[in-house]
């Protein structure tokens, strides 16, 4: 009888380097798996079977020659498309970058390349990553595996759905204002936005450059400690990512107790939060509870300015975009209008305007109104100032406690086409993770237990800058006392 494949990236690696398993095979499963269920899911906009295949045998060539293979070697993976990665196309899930090839890798792919890692595919996002339920991609919904009538969260929802559904082991995809944590908490995986200036940015397509970053979907919070720290550190080609050394997060994993930790219980996040679902409510209560039996202290802690950091984030995220989005002119790259007649200017507005969907152009249109002269210091700087607010309340927190717990989205996977008629309710998914990005910090969404009916969600853990590894080692005790007693690591 064939052998179980191993489910995690660490147990894949382990067995591929350990001649248990060959890259092919790992690889071929992930490709039938999309084979199988891409079309009904539509996590993933290009699948390269042939030179994922061609990469494995590479692999697996080496380790027969007895050479080292990398911490990802021979695992399947994938991007989500707004990673630049040569070989594949990529589309950011937009129209105006249809056809567009990237001449050069990002630095998170080259590094997830240069560790082994198989990239199967590149994962469909919502339109330059500008959504919260993967509506908004030009080529279509992405569904949520545990029921197809409802959402997988945005915009890193192609990604979120790869891991849950096995198309490869991990994911790569980016959080502005939550991209990575809200849809890992709708489809039951874990989800890791690191600290602003943790990864490199270069090569991945810009929303919101002072919010963007990108981390790992995975499994378990071990893969995604492995990921990261394959993907961290500093990188010549941007200037925003921090020259701190990459602490080894996974030596960071395994303790059997949480005693001396802190954990920061914010009213605002629970409590007192607007709109937050009670079975939510009941989840997370039930998350602290487990905590304090593995020996965390649960401290009561304040953030007073959380209710302003949505309409902070929105303002600030949109004016970032206004600006980084003009690039897309139809004459260096992407889209150009094929209608004839008219200046220079009328062909970028053509080009803009039948390549660009509604929500981007919404976007674009707020960015610009907020950064126009007269009402910049009504709206952008004030943003600003309040965006200081909000990463003062951090510090003062973080004074009582080591992290910060509390719920990723107030609800659970709603049903498609419920919100994409009325844009600030689904804005109102992103009022936990949002004030995260505006504070630079990390932080990480890792499945709650479901019981019988229930949707997937996910617990919020918010680190201190830097400080991944706290995040990580909570979220891998946490996890592994969910196991049941002698059930293997999987
Ligand atoms: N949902 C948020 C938005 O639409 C966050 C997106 C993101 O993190 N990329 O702006």
């Amino acid at each position: 009888m064939a052998m179980a494949l191993p489910k995690t990236i660490t147990a894949t690696a382990r067995a591929i380097a350990a001649g248990e398993l060959t890259s092919r095979t790992a690889t071929e499963a992930a490709l039938g798996r999309v084979e199988r269920d891409n079309a009904s899911l539509g996590a993933l906009l290009h699948v390269d079977a042939q030179g994922a295949l061609a990469r494995a045998d590479q692999i697996d060539s080496q380790r027969r020659a007895g050479q080292p293979l990398g911490r990802l070697g021979g695992v399947p993976i994938t991007l989500k498309d707004n990673i630049s990665l040569v070989g594949m196309p990529m589309t950011a899930g937009s129209r105006i970058l249809a056809g567009y090839r990237p001449p050069f890798d990002a630095t998170v792919a080259a590094r997830v390349s240069a560790a082994g890692a198989i990239v199967i595919g590149k994962c469909n996002l919502d339109e330059f990553a500008m959504g919260s339920s993967n509506e908004t991609s030009a080529f279509g919904p992405v569904r949520n595996p545990h029921d197809l009538d409802r959402v997988p969260g945005g915009s890193s929802g192609g990604s979120a759905v790869a891991v849950a559904a096995g198309f490869g082991f991990g994911s790569l995809g980016s959080d502005t204002g939550g991209s990575i944590r809200l849809p890992a908490a709708l489809c039951g995986v874990v989800g890791l936005k690191p600290t602003y200036g943790r990864v490199s940015r270069y090569g991945v397509v810009a929303f919101a450059s002072s919010l963007d970053q990108v981390g790992p979907l995975a499994t378990t919070s071990r893969d995604a400690a492995r990921l990261l720290g394959v993907i961290a550190g500093p990188c010549r080609h941007d200037s925003t990512c921090a020259d701190h050394s990459v602490p080894d997060f996974e030596a960071a994993l395994g303790r059997e107790s949480l005693a001396g930790i802190r954990v920061g219980v914010a009213r605002e996040h629970l409590d007192g939060a607007d709109g937050l679902d009670s079975a939510m409510s009941r989840r997370v209560r039930e998350r602290l509870e487990r905590l304090r039996d593995l020996g965390a202290d649960l401290v009561d802690v304040e953030l007073p300015h959380s209710h302003a950091s949505i309409a902070a984030y929105y303002l600030i995220a949109t004016a970032e975009a206004s600006a980084n989005l003009a690039r897309y002119d139809g004459v260096r790259f992407g889209h150009r209008s094929a209608a004839h007649g008219g200046d220079l200017e009328q062909l970028i507005a053509r080009s803009r305007g039948e390549g660009f969907g509604r929500e981007v152009k919404r976007r674009i249109m707020l960015g610009t109104y907020a950064l126009s002269s007269g009402y910049y210091d009504a709206y952008y700087r004030k943003a600003c100032q309040v965006r200081r607010l909000v990463h003062d309340d951090f510090v003062a927190a973080f004074s009582h406690c080591d992290l910060l717990a509390g719920p990723v989205s107030p609800v659970t996977a709603w049903r498609l086409a419920e919100k994409t008629g009325d844009p600030l309710a689904m804005y109102l998914m992103d009022v936990f993770t949002t004030a995260v990005n505006l504070a630079g910090l990390p932080a990480l969404s890792m499945p709650m237990p479901v019981s019988a009916g229930e949707m997937p969600a996910g617990l919020h853990l918010i680190g201190r800058a830097f400080d991944e590894t706290t995040l990580l080692g909570v979220a891998d005790c946490l996890e592994r006392s969910d196991r049941e007693p002698g059930e293997a690591t999987p």
